[in-house]
């Protein structure tokens, strides 16, 4: 793993996004220029068949903290951060949706909230999409909790502050981004919640449905689950002294 360089890494995936990255940009920019704190924003582009790289490629001329990585085939939004992750040279990691749902004034109270954590998950204040994605993610989320015996509000958001070592110990899957907060905490992390912004998707259209979510999100509960019961937390294990004798 890279030594940290920067304090933040925004990490963002992008998925058939041309229409919202210039807008995402001129808004997120300036907000991390404000913090006055290091940073680089990675789009990590997950195979867009429209023209999301190459307007990620104009941005970069006019944005220069901006770091563009793609995936060859389109691999999904885990493994779209998952890369990001494996890219990211910053203490801390925030990721964040490309649509602007996210609001990138949230980024300093995020970061903020990382004092005494090693993940700040947002949970959606007044969640801005139509009530079959808010009924469908209510039970889920609810379900999600019973199963894996957790008590995560909106693991759905993915609008969050990491902390980039912790990532490492995270068992890579697709599904993986909303489970982060859960298996952070299996491995003894301190995960802290607070809420955020939301807002319509005005451009673009969303990947999910609840079909393509809701039968794979029931099975990983059960994988996550079974990785409770056998994952040995970092902390835990560690060894107290090393033997050198040979
Ligand atoms: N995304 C991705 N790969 C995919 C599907 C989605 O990188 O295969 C990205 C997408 O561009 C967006 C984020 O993941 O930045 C969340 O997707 P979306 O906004 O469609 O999800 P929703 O907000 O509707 O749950
Ligand atoms: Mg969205």
């Amino acid at each position: 793993m890279e030594p940290d360089v920067l304090d933040i890494s925004v990490v963002i995936p992008v998925f058939n996004e041309e229409e919202n990255l210039g807008p995402l940009l001129a808004e997120t920019v300036p907000v991390l220029e404000s913090m006055n704190r290091s940073f680089e924003i990675l789009c990590v582009d997950d195979a867009s068949t429209d023209g999301s790289l190459e307007v990620l490629r104009e941005l970069q001329r006019k944005y220069p903290p901006l770091r563009v990585i793609s995936h060859r085939v389109n691999c999904g939004e885990s493994a779209a951060e998952a890369t990001g992750f494996a890219h990211a040279r910053g203490r801390w990691i925030v990721t964040m949706d490309a649509d602007q749902q996210n609001d990138p004034a949230d980024i300093p109270a995020l970061i903020k909230a990382t004092s005494g954590a090693d993940a700040v998950c947002g949970v959606r204040r007044k969640r801005q999409d139509d009530w079959v994605k808010r009924i469908s993610s209510k039970i889920a989320n609810g379900f999600r909790n019973r199963i894996t015996g957790d008590r995560i509000s909106d693991a759905g958001c993915t609008f969050r502050a990491l902390r980039r070592e912790a990532l490492r110990e995270i068992p890579r899957f697709n599904g993986m981004h909303r489970f982060l907060p859960t298996l952070l905490r299996l491995q003894g992390y301190r995960v802290v919640e607070i809420s955020v912004n939301h807002r319509p998707r005005t451009r673009g259209e969303s990947k999910y449905g609840v079909g393509n979510r809701a039968m794979r999100g029931l099975v990983d509960c059960f994988a996550v689950r079974w990785w409770r019961r056998r994952c040995f937390p970092t902390e835990r294990c560690r060894a107290d002294t090393e033997d050198t004798t040979r």
